[in-house]
């Protein structure tokens, strides 16, 4: 499918999530917790980061915002990523995440790893719309990093 038609079910898939909003709801017994506004559209929103009980693998993320169609459909499509992914393979998604919205169009992205923010593939056309897209990715790279390292013990032997 290309074109018209899949552009139609892209915006279907993002409204779908826009309404649903998977994950939302703040839940308490975050790991660590990151606070994201883009004030270019007003967009906001908090997400509390859920890791298992050797930390090297996420349980879940919660999250609570308010903004535009975009920004709350991307949270929501990231949060289904997450269940029960290594930490270590954050990084790659958000990579490429990161490079399908900067791509202007030019990248499909791979489904494999971003899912159903694949849809959000044409967004990256409209440059004042990426920072609604990245908004709840952005918590997240930003909640990860301050997980405490996998190796830290290693430096006291
Ligand atoms: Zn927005």
């Amino acid at each position: 499918m290309s074109g018209a038609g899949l552009d139609s079910l892209y915006q279907e898939v993002i409204m779908d999530h826009s309404k649903q909003r998977h994950g939302a709801g703040l839940r308490e017994d975050a790991a660590t917790s990151s606070h994201q506004l883009n004030p270019t559209c007003g967009d906001e929103l908090t997400l509390n980061l859920h890791v298992n009980a050797t930390g090297d693998t996420i349980d879940s993320v919660s999250w609570d915002g308010q903004g535009c169609v975009i920004s709350q459909a991307s949270m929501s499509m990231l949060h289904d990523l997450l269940g029960g992914l290594p930490v270590a393979q954050v990084e790659p998604r958000l990579a490429a995440f990161r490079e399908m919205m900067r791509s202007k169009g030019q990248i499909e992205g791979d489904p494999d790893l971003l899912g159903d923010a694949v849809a959000l593939a044409g967004v990256s056309r409209y440059v004042a719309r990426v920072k609604c897209a990245m908004l709840g990715w952005v918590a997240l790279e930003d909640a990860v990093r301050q997980l405490p390292p996998p190796d830290a013990d290693l430096g006291h032997p």
